[in-house]
């Protein structure tokens, strides 16, 4: 018989369990427990196949901008595959969605940020990076400035070359990682590591790993830094005010290409089209994906300025997806970012919700469990601590904490990550103050549950 929502539950988890291999999820896990199923979604909420609805505070994977159930996407995404639902943007064709959104992204992206090269998510686009700039700096004569340095507890994806730039110490266990020339310096995580620093002083300090860094491994060697604006997979992280215009001084110093992973920030996360804007940061590359289609559609890409489009344009670049530029995920695309300009979604972010967020996020901080709670734009975090005052981690193994006020999260029907002991949210960006109240009450009720 086919498999419908209309199964019972434990059905479904059974055969899901049977055949079906999740990421970042432990099989024993699932066979214990069951995965919750997720049925149909409608603004910030997702019902499951109980029927319950679930305030959905991630927005997905941090991906679903303009929230659920927009007819408009499903309508775009229909007429293009009737139209033209395939082609390649490979040896010299192209096709309209393609040609429609890469000019859109280089009317909304900073600077002379004007060109796209697609892929289908944001570990594709990283690999694109990884191969672009090294081939940029060839291009230039200098084969040797291929190291690419990248931070500890960062986030870029999880194929080979994106999970190695990435500085999650689990994924390095597994598989190979990192690839040769890929350099890691610490995070500018003050909470957890500031120790007796002011942040301001903490943020230069990490910055200035970046220029130790350029001069241990040598001007000539370097070819890149990437970091996300804010650290978002890593626990949302966000620097000290010190920490950005001093890696953009480094990076300008030694004509080190600054790759910005905006995967989470762009598109409205923070309160503008682009985090790079909201941190004053000028970017060389950005990667960008989630956002993009909201999640509608599987792409992403690598918006690069003048000067590298330039010359990687000047050789052939040996590189491509066969979904780059996909024509129904660039259509739904372009439709996505139509309803987030049209709307003013990012305007309403930065002017009333985060501003009404953050108020609210930070009433948090009296919870006897929280310390720091960080917040930009519509992501956030809070740091969980048996003592405020000393910055304590909690004795138990790093993460049981968090991961006992995730499972009350999801009891008390909201969607909530746990990073180790940091809890995050990302909702949708269209979430409503009413919502915000909603999304506040249910976590301050998961937090006196884990107290
Ligand atoms: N970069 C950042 C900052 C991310 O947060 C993610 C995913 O969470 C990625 C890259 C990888 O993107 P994808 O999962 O689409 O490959």
């Amino acid at each position: 018989p086919a498999i419908t929502n209309h199964m019972p539950t434990a059905e479904l988890q059974a055969l899901d369990s049977a055949h079906h291999m999740h990421p970042f999820t432990t099989g024993d896990e699932l066979t214990a427990k069951g995965a919750r199923v997720i049925t149909r979604a409608n603004g910030v909420y997702l019902t499951d196949s109980e029927g319950v609805e679930i305030l959905d505070g991630m927005a997905g994977l941090w991906c679903v901008n303009i929230g659920y159930g927009r007819d408009e996407l499903a309508e775009v995404a229909a007429r293009q595959m009737r139209e033209l639902p395939y082609y390649n943007t490979f040896f010299q064709t192209t096709h309209v969605p393609a040609i429609a959104l890469a000019n859109k992204i280089a009317e909304l992206a900073p600077g002379d940020l004007n060109h796209v090269f697609f892929a289908s998510g944001g570990s594709e686009a990283n690999d694109t990076n990884i191969r672009m700039v090294r081939t940029y700096w060839a291009a230039k004569g200098k084969p040797d400035k291929n190291i690419l340095i990248s931070r500890h507890n960062a986030y870029h994806g999880s194929s080979i070359g994106s999970g190695s730039l990435g500085g999650m110490s689990g994924m390095h266990a597994q598989g190979g990682l990192p690839i040769p020339d890929i350099h890691h310096i610490n995070q500018p995580d003050w909470w957890a590591e500031g120790g007796d620093m002011t942040p301001e002083e903490f943020g230069l300090a990490r910055a200035r790993e970046l220029e130790q860094a350029i001069l241990d491994l040598g001007e000539d060697r370097v070819a890149a830094f990437i970091a996300e604006p804010v650290q978002g997979a890593g626990g949302v992280i966000v620097a000290p005010d010190s920490y950005w215009p001093e890696i953009q001084r480094i990076c300008d110093k030694y004509e080190i290409l600054l790759i910005v992973d905006e995967v989470i920030c762009g598109f409205g996360r923070t309160g503008n089209w682009f985090g790079s804007q909201t941190l004053n940061i000028r970017p060389d590359i950005m990667t960008i994906a989630k956002g993009l289609s909201s999640g509608y559609q599987p792409i992403g890409g690598s918006v690069v300025s003048d000067e590298v489009a330039k010359t990687i344009d000047g050789l052939e670049f040996n590189h491509g997806y066969t979904y780059s530029g996909h024509p129904v995920a660039s259509a739904v695309a372009l439709e996505n970012l139509r309803i987030l300009e049209e709307e003013g979604i990012v305007d309403r972010v930065r002017e009333e919700t985060a501003p009404y967020l953050a108020e609210k996020w930070h009433g948090l901080a009296d919870h006897p469990l929280v310390g720091e709670t960080q917040i930009v734009g519509m992501m956030a975090s809070l740091a969980l601590t048996p003592d405020k005052a000393s910055r304590a981690k909690f004795a138990s193994d790093a993460g049981t904490v968090g991961l006992i006020c995730r499972e009350r999260c999801f009891a008390n029907n909201l969607i909530m990550r746990h990073v180790g002991d940091r809890m995050v949210i990302s909702p949708p960006l269209v979430l409503s103050l009413a919502e915000v109240d909603v999304l506040i009450e249910r976590a301050r009720r998961a937090l006196d549950e884990c107290h």
